[in-house]
């Protein structure tokens, strides 16, 4: 079992686990509400009162910690915004009753930190897309110290076991810590502590390998995808699932390779810290491995994007250098 009393463990379960359920709870009701960021990504009354949540929770148990999270308050400020800072105040609110519009937006900015020796990132609804559209979608918190991960937790609502069901999960929670595994358990029992240890599959053959990639085509390269299942021998159709749930489905053994390449549209794209960390370490911990489309490790010590990096390739590990070749031969 892992050190389920280090306070680091603890506070991390916790709070993916409060903000999970906060988001589901939100869902029904404000998912509309979207807002468009900069980069054009909808971003709800959700991701903020979870970031919110999740920062004020760290503040409390770690006053002094380092917080790298997706968003900014800024959005929540402007004019014709006032309802959406308002009902994230509210929803903030069930959880922190001295809740102000004010305070809600210092929690949110305390994520606006850059990478350092060590800190903590956040991805408060990772695949807001798919949150939108009632799919896949995952609250991800990871502890990042000298440049890698030390704990990783997703909370993905509507995942059941790890996988999918239709049309919506139960929830699933699966935590990793480093050298102790990556362990699950039903979001409804997170408060029993009933984990059980899961791993990646055997499967060590790659045309028997079960690929996955974005939801949205737009942030993949899906003609490129083909090419890979083809020179794989691949036979069946890439699981299309939003968010980092991909690990989690990976890390139980439903699944051996995740592509993330990049889209023709976007070639010069940079990975975010919060989008990999916690699904890095999980599926690592499962026995699986993670890497750039060239090899690389993936460097969490810069910044907030893994500017050393390009694309991201997950296995079970078995089809790591299978896949890598695969990568390589269709020159993605
Ligand atoms: P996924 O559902 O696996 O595509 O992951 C969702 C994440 O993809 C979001 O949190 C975004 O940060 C990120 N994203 C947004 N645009 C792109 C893009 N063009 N290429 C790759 N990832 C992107
Ligand atoms: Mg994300």
């Amino acid at each position: 079992m892992f050190n389920i009393n280090n306070p680091e463990v603890k506070f991390a379960i916790n709070a993916v686990r409060q903000a999970a359920e906060l988001v589901k709870t939100v869902q029904t009701e404000t998912a509309k509400n979207a807002l468009t960021k900069g980069d054009k990504s909808p971003v709800t009354v959700a991701d903020f009162a979870s970031q919110a949540l999740v920062s004020h929770m760290l503040m409390q148990e770690f006053p002094d910690a380092v917080l790298v999270g997706e968003e900014a308050s800024d959005a929540l400020k402007e004019e014709g915004a006032e309802h959406l800072l308002e009902a994230v105040t509210n929803y903030t609110a069930r959880y922190i009753p001295e809740s102000e519009p004010d305070t809600v937006c210092e929690w949110i900015d305390r994520g606006a930190a850059d990478a350092t020796k060590r800190f903590w990132t956040l991805d408060p609804i990772d695949g807001t897309k798919g949150f939108i559209r009632g799919d896949q979608y995952a609250v991800a918190l990871a502890l990042v110290e000298d440049g890698e991960v030390q704990i990783g937790v997703l909370g993905c609502p509507n995942l059941t076991n790890g996988y999918i069901s239709e049309p919506g999960g139960t929830g699933t929670l699966v935590i990793a810590v480093r050298g102790q595994g990556t362990w699950l358990t039903g979001m409804a029992n997170a408060e029993k502590n009933d984990w059980q240890r899961i791993q990646t599959s055997p499967r060590a053959n790659p045309s028997e390998a079960r690929l996955m990639r974005s939801f949205e085509s737009g942030h993949t390269d899906v003609s490129k995808i083909d090419e890979i299942s083809s020179a794989l021998g691949v036979e069946v159709e890439p699981v299309r699932m939003d968010s980092q749930a991909k690990y989690a489905v990976l890390a139980v053994g439903k699944g051996e390779v995740i592509l993330r390449l990049l889209s023709p549209k976007m070639p010069n794209y940079q990975e975010k810290i919060w989008d990999q960390a916690a699904g890095s370490i999980v599926l690592e911990e499962a026995g699986g491995c993670i890497s750039d489309l060239d090899g690389k490790p993936l460097d969490f010590s810069v910044e907030r994007k893994l500017i050393n990096n390009r694309g991201v390739l997950a296995t079970n590990g078995l089809l790591h250098e299978a896949a890598l070749k695969a990568l390589r031969d269709v020159g993605a």
